[in-house]
């Protein structure tokens, strides 16, 4: 089979620069590469631009293509060592390749690691939610370790590089693949990718330059939370690795029931109940609100489920949009315990009603009337 043009095969002139040749390698390995293009024939196509962007990336390869053509690749052309024999012996450039395709991570030492993020369930009462506090929070997490300062290393000896990997964390190794051998990299076992090795362990921390400690952490919680807030402490989380920043701290809100209040948004729901009396003919009544006990005035004739707002007795707002208000709803009790005193006074109130034309009730029975009767 007749080998395509390399510059034919990467779609590009015969006097690309070595930005654009790379460009267009890198446009067509994404489209035909086999973990991406399953389709009959990719990985053959993949092989064949592979090999062009092989020689024609590296300025020595492509100066003996552009002179000799195909003939230095297959291996009637000796010039450049190894490149000859089945045109992929040497892998020099398909590192390049792997780097693009595998983010080029893994072929320095380990850098350094930003801590993990904690998390820690705070209850809180009622109150407490509705108008926040500062709140001492304990925490297991690491720390930095104070002997050696985070290194490891015991205090007067240092680290030394990895004789293994020479400090660069990663050891490479080949492996056969269907496109030929290939050369990857792999983290070191002797120094777990660190590059360097500790001879003399830190005895407080025993090498890992990072303890476990219990903290007390005081928690500015903002008036207004409810369950399910979370307040981010950035930097109270775990500490970093090699000279990473820490994780941050999340604290989950949980707000315990209340006897008496409830809550609907920044609303204050409560029940409340009053007698017979107060709701026929009206009271002023005292009921708890969040602030302490307040002043309330039922109306004459209030019915039962009847709600009763107070203006801003509510909870604040977490945003600080100023403050819900409560919502009272009125629950008219009947006596069950009555003294024959009470009930004759009952059964005089009944005859006098009973006398008296009822406007909206009369409309409610006769409508319950024609339900039954159609
Ligand atoms: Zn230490
Ligand atoms: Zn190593």
């Amino acid at each position: 089979m007749a080998k395509r043009d390399y510059y034919e095969v990467l779609g590009v002139s015969r006097d690309a620069s070595q930005e654009e040749i790379k460009k267009a390698y890198r446009k067509l390995a994404r489209q035909y590469h086999p973990d991406v293009n399953k389709s009959e024939g990719a990985a053959e196509k993949f092989k064949e631009i592979t090999e062009a962007y092989d020689v024609l990336s590296n300025p020595e390869k492509r100066q003996a293509y552009d002179r000799f053509g195909h003939a230095a690749t297959d291996g009637q052309f000796n010039g450049f060592g190894g490149f000859g024999a089945g045109g992929f012996g040497d892998f020099g450039g398909l590192g390049d390749i792997f780097d693009m395709f595998f983010g080029g991570g893994g072929r320095q030492r380990r850098g350094p690691e930003r801590g993990a993020d904690l998390r820690v369930d705070v209850e809180l009462t009622f109150e407490e939610a509705a108008f926040g506090l500062e709140k001492d929070i304990k925490i297991p997490r690491t720390e930095e370790c104070g002997t050696c300062g985070g290194s490891g290393a015991a205090p007067g000896t240092a680290k030394k590089n990895c004789d293994v990997c020479g400090g660069t964390g990663q050891v490479q190794f080949a492996q056969s693949t269907p496109f030929g051998r290939i050369v990857q990299s792999r983290t070191c076992d002797r120094c777990r990718g660190a590059g360097v090795i500790i001879e003399k362990p830190c005895p407080t921390c025993r090498g890992a330059g990072q303890v476990r400690r219990t903290r007390t952490i005081k928690v500015k919680i903002p008036a207004g939370v409810d369950t399910g807030s979370r307040l981010r402490l950035a930097g109270e989380g775990e500490a970093g690795l090699r000279g990473g920043p820490r994780g941050d701290l999340f604290v989950f809100i949980h707000v315990l029931p209340h006897p008496v209040f409830k809550r609907e948004g920044n609303n204050v729901i409560i029940e409340v109940p009053v007698n017979f009396a107060q709701a026929a003919l009206g009271d002023e009544i005292t009921v708890p609100t969040l602030d302490g006990k307040a002043k309330l005035r039922v109306p004459e004739g209030t019915q039962s489920g009847t709600v009763l707002r107070m203006r801003n007795k509510g909870i604040p707002d977490v945003r600080g949009y100023g403050r819900g208000d409560q919502h009272v709803y009125i629950k008219v009790v009947t006596p069950t315990r009555l003294t024959e005193k009470q009930k004759e006074l009952l059964r005089e109130f009944a005859r006098i009603e009973g006398q008296k034309p009822q406007s909206t009730e009369k409309g409610f029975f006769e409508k319950m009337r024609d339900v039954f009767m159609g």
